[in-house]
């Protein structure tokens, strides 16, 4: 990579009319530098042989103008401009299946997009605030209650294509769960029971490694209504956490 440019005009991938907007350069190559940084990096990346393989594995390529053989090489060639392309893009199409894992190279082309997406949040790219910005919900209720989805979003309106019995399980739901055998699954508002402990972690962990930060820079009224849960519970547990 050339470390030592301190400027350089972009290598001309068109980004006229994109929905994203260009940067210098030197912010490109801090941003790659972002990414080969990640402590994950060298166990996602050994190389690549341009084979595809891991394209032909993918179900996203199928359904999407993507291909994780041209992310790979991207970095492994160290195209700032055409990795900031990709970060602002083709990232938010892979489902992180991780079947594109079969790399004959070892590497872990889904691994990559990962530390990619980590990178492109925690700069407040606009183009993750946009793709992030249809997952408040599931955002909120995976760092609110600790779990991702809750029995009572079963709503008939939410899934009209499912029948009639969704209105039916709705409405009775209470008795459907507690009709399954774990008693931690006799829940309605959370997957499943979260102990107090748990939960305290859980933000804990959230707050001190940085994730709050992260989701204040990609939606800050989120973040406030997560800060209002979350130190409130924190507080009645005994910790003095604030999180601004
Ligand atoms: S990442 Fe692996 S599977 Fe994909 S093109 Fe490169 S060497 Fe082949
Ligand atoms: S993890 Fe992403 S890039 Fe890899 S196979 Fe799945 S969708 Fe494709």
């Amino acid at each position: 990579m050339a470390s030592n440019v301190t400027s350089r005009p972009s290598t001309a991938l068109d980004l006229t009319g994109s929905k994203y907007r260009d940067i210098p350069f030197e912010e490109k190559e801090r941003l790659f530098a972002e990414v080969k940084a990640d402590m994950r990096f060298e166990d996602v990346l050994y190389g690549c042989y341009e084979c595809g393989i891991c394209t032909a594995a993918c179900p996203s390529a199928r359904f999407y103008h993507f291909s994780p053989r041209i992310i790979a090489q991207a970095v492994a060639r160290e195209d700032e401009d055409l990795v900031y392309t990709l970060m602002n893009d083709s990232i938010w199409d892979c489902s992180q299946c991780f079947s594109c894992d079969r790399c004959p190279r070892h590497n872990s082309p889904g691994g990559l997009i990962t530390v990619m997406r980590e990178v492109a949040v925690r700069n407040g790219l606009q183009t993750a605030r946009d793709a992030l910005e249809g997952y408040g919900r599931i955002i909120y209720k995976v760092m609110s209650t600790g779990t991702q989805v809750s029995p009572d979003m079963l709503q008939a309106d939410a899934f009209p294509d499912w029948g009639k019995h969704v209105t039916e399980i709705a409405e009775n739901l209470d008795i459907w769960r507690r009709a399954l055998p774990p008693e931690t699954l006799h829940t309605t508002e959370t997957g499943w029971e979260i102990d107090d402990k748990t939960i305290i972690e859980l933000y804990l962990i959230w707050h001190m490694t940085g994730v709050m930060d992260m989701i204040k820079d990609i939606d800050e009224g989120l973040f406030m209504i997560l800060q209002d849960v979350m130190e409130e519970r924190l507080e009645e547990a005994g910790y003095d956490e604030t999180f601004d």
